[in-house]
């Protein structure tokens, strides 16, 4: 039907993001944790819910959760923001710090969320492009960022969907040159060598965020953070909604962070696991970028992508099909999944590249 309202005419141009779900036995195509938090972790949860006062409305400081983030990462509660997922967290520096008469910088190809999320919060996207390899031109970086000169630029490490972490040195220089704020996307931190964690500071204008949703496997529940400067998280404070952020998952997030030990064990299992994956995919006829998270993009190097992909579903696994998203044509991306996962999904490509 004809709309017989029009929305705001700057969100003409904006599509929807889409993932799409198709039932299968083996999904790799959302970067989930492959499995679920431990036994103990959802026992937890269960009894710290039924303490909840459900007729009150929540700690609207997320004080005990923010706490206990902060005591994990060694800084203080204060300089903790934490929101419905990291999306969330992205959404509010836009609405905070970008916004109309602004901009925002990206080097594609990266996380879309972080100019879709720009563009609805009314800035103006400064696209800057990754090299040939992918990785990130210091040169290009420089020039959109003189040109420009952003609110908010964002690197993401290691980054979705090439899997490539930045060198703390890449991440130190973009750091010194940064006109506005310098946002370091983690999503997939846990997964990494290292982490720019280690660069916040409350006189450096910079955020890394971070989610529960791959590593904590609680990707259900929508919760993640950032940890910067408090004078960037009291502006936060102000722009979010209050109580944005429910009793339940508050208490999740704080149960979670009980379970620290299985959780380390878990992204170690899974980072040896995505060693073997990655083996695997290099003897195949297959591109593959070096990846420091828990998924790896490929590109089979004589097949039409989009087939492989239906080729793959067909024996009920299914991947990401970015092979139409621009600069990357022809890719896929697979996440690390359980054992048996990735062997049923190196058994079919095999079978599909043969
Ligand atoms: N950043 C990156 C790079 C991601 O890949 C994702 C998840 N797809 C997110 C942020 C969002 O995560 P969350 O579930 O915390 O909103």
């Amino acid at each position: 039907m004809t709309p017989l309202v029009q929305p705001r005419p700057d969100l003409s141009l904006v599509e929807g993001y889409h993932s799409p779900q198709v039932d299968v036995e083996v999904r790799l195509n959302t970067n989930e944790s492959p499995v679920p938090p431990p036994a103990a972790f959802l026992e937890a949860v269960a009894a710290a819910v039924a303490r909840v006062d459900w007729h009150r409305y929540p700690d609207r400081g997320a004080t005990a959760l923010r706490a206990r983030i902060a005591a994990l990462h060694g800084v203080e509660p204060a300089q903790v923001f934490v929101a419905n997922g990291s999306n969330e967290v992205l959404q509010t520096l836009s609405l905070a710090y970008a916004g109309p008469g602004r901009s925002v910088a990206v080097f594609e190809p990266t996380y879309a969320l972080h100019s879709h999320i720009a563009r609805i919060t009314g800035a103006t996207v400064a696209e800057g492009e990754r090299a040939a390899d992918l990785s990130l031109d210091r040169d290009e970086v420089r020039r959109v960022l003189a040109g420009a000169d952003p609110a908010l630029t964002y690197l993401c490490s290691p980054n979705n969907p090439t899997g490539m972490v930045e060198a703390p040195e890449v991440v130190a220089e973009v750091l010194g040159l940064v006109p506005g704020l310098l946002v370091v996307d983690e999503a997939y931190g846990q997964f990494a060598p290292w982490s720019a964690l280690e660069l916040v500071g409350e006189g450096v204008p910079l955020v890394v965020t971070r989610t529960f949703s791959k590593t904590w496997s609680m990707a259900a529940a929508r919760l993640g953070y950032l940890v910067g400067p408090s004078w960037v998280v009291a502006e936060l404070d102000k722009v979010v909604l209050p109580y944005h952020l429910d009793a339940l998952k508050q208490v999740a997030g704080v149960v979670a962070l009980d379970f620290v030990g299985e959780m380390e064990a878990r992204v170690s299992h899974l980072v040896e696991e995505r060693g073997r994956l990655e083996a695997g995919l290099r003897d195949l006829p297959c591109d593959v970028w070096p990846s420091a998270a828990n998924f790896i993009l490929f590109r089979p190097r004589a097949a039409d992508a989009a087939a492989v992909w239906r080729a793959l579903v067909d024996r009920s696994v299914l991947v990401r099909d970015c092979s139409s998203w621009p600069r990357l044509q022809g890719c896929l991306r697979v996440t690390v999944g359980t054992t048996d996962e990735d062997d049923r999904f190196l058994t079919a490509l095999r079978e599909v590249l043969a």
